[in-house]
């Protein structure tokens, strides 16, 4: 069975990659740069790569870069897209990449009738941004949406992105008759395969990292082995539909760091560090474990991942 993953050098995508090669798939990855060993490297080592692993060249913002990748598949797994906090052009650096890259995947796909699903790496950046109130009570579902307006008036760039590609895809798929299943992961954790460092792990070693304080928000964590499964449950059972929150816990950051200094006493940690603004603590709040429950998703204890994802940030000397 031949499927395709677009962004396959990313840190979800990785993981991906490394579960359908070994469950027997033949894999088409779209990376940027071929040629570039940093994005690369660690794919072509996974085993069962050498026989069944094979990279194409794709961009996001060139039109038709995609029909090679989807080509002969049953199922594509759009997980490209631009994940970072820090910016200068919102519009070009994200909302393009992401808004544009999604239609022309999925344009490239009206292409091939081989296509029987196409799984889209959304984010829970696309559910919970909308200006509602978040309260212990609450319980946010795949129900709620994103809103742009609000999004742009908080300069929420990354959430815009995310939120404007996901609608487009919905519309898209709609139209033009495409099987399409969400997955919304919160914060992805949990130990890195690529060589590089994404922007989530990136923001548990700013918990760590000699940091004096911790930002005022409530994290929705989840482990990036069970997105990685969650994204293989959604093309082999035949009744995944609609969209999936990908959330194991949502706790403060202010308690992670207590979690941290309990795992590495040793480490400098913002242990009796303060909150990054003096606001209230933002508040905590549920999100829906059901409809990831009925996919077969089973979350990893957050203290694991948060462990893991030290250990690797160690292993790879990122850890000062
Ligand atoms: P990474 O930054 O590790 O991966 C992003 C991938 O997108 C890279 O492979 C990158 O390719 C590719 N990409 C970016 N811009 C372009 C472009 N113009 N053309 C082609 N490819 C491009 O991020 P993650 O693995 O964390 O994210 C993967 C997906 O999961 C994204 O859609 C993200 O929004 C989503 N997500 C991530 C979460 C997280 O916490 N990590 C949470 C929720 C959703 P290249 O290697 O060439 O730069």
């Amino acid at each position: 069975k031949v499927v395709s993953v677009t962004g396959a050098s990313g840190y979800i995508a990785s993981w991906l990659v490394k579960l359908l090669l070994e469950r027997g798939y033949t894999v088409k990855a779209s990376v940027r740069d071929p040629n570039d060993a940093k994005k690369t490297e660690h794919l072509l080592a996974l085993g069962g790569a050498k026989e069944r692993l094979q990279l194409f060249k794709a961009d996001l913002l060139e039109e038709g870069s995609f029909d090679p990748v989807v080509e002969g598949c049953e199922c594509v797994f759009h997980t490209a897209s631009p994940f970072y906090f820090t910016v200068n052009d919102p519009q070009a650096e994200l909302v393009d990449p992401a808004l544009k890259g999604t239609v022309n995947v999925l344009r490239s796909c009206t292409k091939i009738p081989s296509i029987k699903r196409v799984v889209i790496t959304s984010s829970m950046a696309a559910v919970v941004f909308n200006g509602k109130s978040l309260a212990p009570d609450v319980v946010v579902d795949e129900t709620w949406f994103s809103d742009s307006d609000f999004c742009e008036k908080s300069k929420l760039w990354y959430q815009l992105s995310k939120t404007l590609a996901e609608e487009a895809a919905w519309k898209f798929t709609k139209e033009n008759g495409i099987d399409m299943v969400t997955l919304n992961p919160g914060l992805v954790i949990g130990p890195l395969l690529q060589p590089t460092l994404n922007q989530s792990a990136e923001s548990v070693l700013d918990l760590i990292n000699g940091a004096k304080s911790y930002p005022n928000t409530t994290y929705r964590w989840v482990d990036v082995r069970d997105v990685a499964d969650a994204h293989i449950y959604a093309l082999e059972n035949p009744s995944a539909n609609g969209r999936y929150c990908l959330v194991g816990t949502v706790i403060h950051s202010s308690e992670a760091v207590k979690i941290l200094s309990k795992l590495y006493p040793d480490l400098t940690i913002p242990k009796h560090g303060r909150c990054a603004d003096d606001k209230p603590p933002m508040p905590k709040y549920q999100v829906s474990k059901e409809r990831a429950a009925s996919l077969g998703v089973k979350y990893t204890p957050l203290e694991a991942s948060l462990k893991d994802t030290i250990e690797s940030l160690k292993e790879k000397n990122f850890v000062s």
